[in-house]
């Protein structure tokens, strides 16, 4: 039974070998042709591989198989001194295993220097994981020479098929990368790929890796800075991101100046040079890191951020009041809530109609709306000359009105005063970043039993960054 299961897999595989021969038709191609003279071979071999019912057929290391070797050298994209010396199949595991061969006698390049030096050995046998062949996992071993450098002493050589550290060619690590991208999740990749989860990551931190050192040369005029709650409880991560092609730049834990700080340093200092404008929320340990890091900038307070601290108020307000309604058995402001923080230019006909009513009765709420409303008026002018005298008029109305929660945000847009005219030059906000934000919210939520904040920000950035 044994051997019977052997020989339909040959005859499968050497079929569908022998149908990629067909594609090519009349006018072959070099390589299609490699291929039409590697079925023969495939078929000799199958004969005398499960007549002795071997665990694995072995189709290379001898002359009539060069073209298989050539086949396989073109689709490696290797070539001299680097050879095919066997190719071997191993039916059962489902695998292909291309063995390398340096030509002795070829120098060696020293990694360091690039320098042709001796050879000094051979470091030991490698494996690396290279796309499937007819779905089969195709792996690769080879023994790398250690070139003897004068200046440099014994190295490994690099090879043409895998970077320095690499258990993947480059091939293999491309293919993922895009069935990474393109895939639902990352557990629908990895069955996909054939690949463990740790794999994946890795897979993944190098892509990011290789990206952020193709980015260092890029200009970056408009940034955004922000925070997110990160896991259970109170710890953050901050954000720096790339307004006008909304991708993440980087991540770190924490929202503190230092963490801040050290954010910054994901860009070159040429990088830092070509910033215009930072928008960032009036939050003390950003704006220090920002001031420090990139002096030249403009720090741009997010216009989305003031508003959101104006419809705080608005509630606070509305909150008190409605307590102090009902203290009198008035329900007056009972289920209000959303009206007064809701777009009036959203409203059903029922809910205009219920807020004009709402609007007219002289509460304290419906000033504190007004109030937030008129302010939006400020980022409409072109004049900074303008836009100061529009604000002194609303400070001092608002400090006038005795709603105190709104007095304190007047209070406090007034002392970032400056930084909320730079708008008028700029025009940024951080509405990129809560873009990203929500994609970011996805990528936690696929993360659950994520081990270290390190993957998590691998993640978000190989799937926000634009890097791969
Ligand atoms: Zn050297």
């Amino acid at each position: 039974m044994q051997e019977r299961e052997e020989l339909l897999g040959w005859k499968w595989l050497a079929g569908r070998w022998l149908s990629l021969v067909d594609w090519g038709g009349p006018g072959v191609t070099p390589l299609r042709a490699g291929l039409r003279y590697a079925a023969a071979p495939l078929r000799r071999s199958e004969v005398l591989s499960w007549k002795g019912g071997p665990v694995s057929g072995r189709v290379g290391g001898m002359s009539m198989d060069t073209e298989l070797q050539k086949h396989y050298a073109l689709l490696l994209g290797i070539g001299s001194p680097w050879e095919v010396k066997t190719v071997e199949l191993k039916l059962p595991e489902k695998k292909v295993e291309i063995e390398l061969g340096w030509q002795w006698g070829q120098s060696a390049k020293c990694p360091e220097c690039g320098r042709a030096c001796s050879i000094h050995d051979s470091a030991p046998e490698r494996t690396w994981r290279h796309l499937d062949t007819m779905q089969f996992a195709t792996l690769i071993r080879a023994r790398t020479p250690r070139s003897d450098c004068p200046e440099h002493g014994v190295k490994t050589m690099q090879v043409p098929w895998a970077e320095p550290q690499g258990r993947f060619t480059l091939l293999f690590e491309r293919f993922a990368v895009d069935v990474l991208t393109a895939s639902a999740s990352v557990s629908q990749a990895c069955e996909l790929l054939g690949i463990g989860w740790e794999t994946a990551h890795e897979i993944m931190r190098r892509a990011v890796e290789r990206g952020l050192e193709r980015r260092q040369l890029e200009a970056l005029p408009h940034l955004g800075m922000d925070e997110k709650s990160f896991g259970r409880g109170q710890s953050y991560i901050t954000l720096l991101t790339d307004l006008e092609q909304a991708r993440v730049l980087d991540v770190v834990e924490d929202r503190t100046a230092e963490a801040a700080q050290e954010l910054w340093q994901t860009l070159s200092p040429e990088q830092k040079q070509t910033v215009e404008a930072v928008a960032v929320d009036m939050w003390e340990p950003f704006i220090r890191a920002i001031e420090k890091e990139v002096p030249d900038a403009d720090i741009v307070h997010d216009k989305y951020h003031v508003s959101s601290y104006l419809g705080k108020a608005v509630d606070q307000v509305r909150r008190q009041e409605h307590k102090e309604l009902m203290a009198q058995g008035d329900e007056t402001l009972k289920g209000s809530r959303q009206l007064w923080l809701d777009n009036p230019e959203n409203f059903s006909p029922e809910q205009r109609s219920e807020f004009g009513a709402l609007k007219d009765l002289h509460l304290k709420v419906a000033r504190a709306w007004a109030a937030k409303e008129l302010f939006s008026q400020f980022w409409r002018y072109q004049e900074e000359g303008w836009a100061r005298r529009f604000f002194k008029g609303w400070y001092s109305w608002v400090s006038r009105s005795q709603l105190k929660p709104l007095v304190e945000v007047g209070q406090m847009l007034k002392r970032h005063l400056e930084n909320l005219l730079t708008y008028l030059n700029h025009h940024i906000t951080n509405a990129v970043t809560e873009g990203l934000n929500s994609k970011i919210q996805g990528i936690k939520a696929a993360a659950r039993g994520f081990r270290s904040f390190r993957n998590y920000r691998t993640r978000i950035l190989f799937f926000c960054g634009k890097l791969v």
